[in-house]
């Protein structure tokens, strides 16, 4: 087995390892940094969870540590991409981890926070700077950071770019680099256009792909609690009062039901912060850093503001609203259960949702029980006519994800707004409150219109196995690996 030692990291870097908790490396890290150290192209095939990110902060930190060669002022070494600011600010988070006990600069450049602080950051020039690709363009533009001294180019969660729209960005932003360059490229799955940006701008990459270790669905129990619509507050309320909870994540469909479930649940004495595309970049750290720390361990999140977002110890998995599209129930209930741990799932499931319900049964074989033993006490939804689309049994929600060809977003928050603003002009199905609109939901195994992702979800339930389950989970388990918590936790 690889070990730490055996990479041509220096001491430096090993001990901040050590102190992280890090024994032996991941294997997407026991192939890439070898890889990168060896100066070759990369496309690497993983999912968050697999210890992605070290795999390439740890050769650019070596790199860096070698040359000893400062930055030219507005000028960076190496520039990581990442679809969300939350990402990035993550990426960030990783690279003090494990330089902490190198002399380097970095930046991190996010849209929704004030341009000025990131300006007089990059002004001396930085070593490593993550950026999304939105708000790098805009510095681009301006003359507050230069690339083309910029000699190693990552991108990561490639596939979720795509999906928000950055691609021409990206595209742009790599052809003004330098030509002699090292590219990373970082994705969970491999569409046919990350294919070809691959081809169209990395040079005789090794390809590196590791199977996620599958997380056994098994250890998270999962349960639905049938309730009215009008009553899930305070079904909400005496569910979280009746467990002890470490964490738990509560996912809404909407922000403004983020807001409101977090609400209640504060006055109900219960501590929770809201996460969504509407909160300042400022207001999202000072929530996530609360629930990390523990003093609001109930984080209300709409999908999009939870993607990326990477905490140890969540014990309980909550949807307040089920989500439209099956694989994301299974998305999200890969939040616990990390780590080697167990955790708990449990799903509010009113009338409007139970042809979602039996979508999410469908897909992971298996029926769930409900907490309660109450058997839901409402109609039966009209069965399905054949070859009907199945979208049809929940008509009446709106058709909230973004089609291909929507206007592409700045960053991910903007993603978010310009959904919103595209699903305006759209004749719409009638919507069941008038005020609130959804974030873009994106799931990762299919992302094209909604009747092909049900088809995807039939064929996943018929023919798929737990396995396959397992893969979409895709965090690593380590439970063999003695982890300690990140600093922040
Ligand atoms: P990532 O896939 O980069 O998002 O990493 C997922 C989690 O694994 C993060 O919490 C990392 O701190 C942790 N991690 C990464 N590499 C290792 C390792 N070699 N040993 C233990 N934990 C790790």
């Amino acid at each position: 087995m690889t070990k730490f030692t055996d990479l041509g990291l220096a001491e430096t870097i090993l001990r901040a390892l050590s102190d992280e908790g890090y024994e032996t490396p991941t294997p997407i890290q026991a192939r890439v940094v070898p890889a990168m150290r060896a100066g070759h192209d990369i496309v690497g095939i993983a999912q968050t969870g697999t210890g992605k990110t070290a795999s390439f902060v740890l050769p650019l930190l070596q790199t860096i540590q070698e040359h000893k060669r400062r930055p030219a002022a507005t000028a960076c070494h190496a520039l990581v991409l990442a679809p969300t600011r939350e990402l990035a600010a993550q990426i960030e988070e990783n690279i003090q981890i494990y330089s902490k006990f190198l002399q380097l600069r970095s930046a991190v450049v996010v849209g929704g926070a004030k341009p000025g602080p990131q300006v007089r950051q990059m002004a001396k020039g930085v070593d490593i700077l993550v950026a999304t690709p939105g708000r790098l363009e805009d510095h681009i533009a301006s003359g507050a950071i230069r690339i083309d001294q910029t000699s190693t180019v990552v991108l990561d969660e490639a596939d979720q770019m795509l999906d928000l729209g950055f691609m021409p960005a990206i595209r742009r932003i790599l052809a003004k680099l330098p030509k002699k360059r090292q590219t990373v490229l970082m994705s969970a799955t491999m569409p046919s256009q990350i294919r070809k940006l691959a081809g169209d701008f990395l040079r005789d990459p090794k390809e590196i792909s590791v199977a996620p270790q599958s997380k056994p669905i098994d250890r998270i129990d999962q349960s639905v609690i049938h309730v009215a619509q009008s009553e899930k507050r305070d079904r909400l309320v005496s569910y979280l009062q009746s467990q002890t909870i470490e964490r738990a994540v509560v996912f809404t469909r909407t922000k403004h039901g983020a807001n409101r479930v977090a609400q209640v649940l504060d006055r109900a004495g219960i501590a929770a912060g809201a996460i969504h595309g509407n909160k300042s970049q400022s207001q999202r750290i000072k929530t996530l850093d609360a629930f990390k720390k523990g003093t609001a361990p109930v984080l209300v999140a709409t999908d999009i503001a939870a993607r990326g977002i990477d905490v140890d110890g969540v014990s309980h998995v909550i949807n307040f609203d089920l989500p439209e599209v099956a694989e994301v129930y299974v998305h999200r209930i890969g939040r616990t259960a990390r780590a080697g741990a167990s955790g708990t799932a449990v799903s509010l499931v009113d009338e409007s949702q139970r042809g979602l319900l039996r979508e999410i049964e469908k897909l992971t074989k298996m029926s769930l029980p409900s907490l309660d033993g109450s058997t839901p006490d409402l109609p039966e939804v009209e069965p399905e006519k054949p070859g009907r689309n199945r979208r049809s049994q929940n008509s009446k929600r709106p058709q909230r994800r973004r089609r291909h060809g929507d206007k592409p977003a700045r960053d991910g928050a903007k993603a978010a707004g310009q959904e919103q603003r595209s699903q305006a002009k759209k004749p719409q199905a009638k919507k069941p409150r008038k005020q609130e609109q959804s974030e873009v939901t994106t799931p990762k195994p299919n992302n094209s219109n909604r009747r092909r992702k049900n088809r995807s979800g039939a064929k996943q339930a018929s023919g798929g196995n737990t396995a396959g389950l397992n893969r979409m989970l895709g965090n690593i388990d380590r439970s063999s690996q003695k982890k300690t918590k990140r600093r922040s936790a």
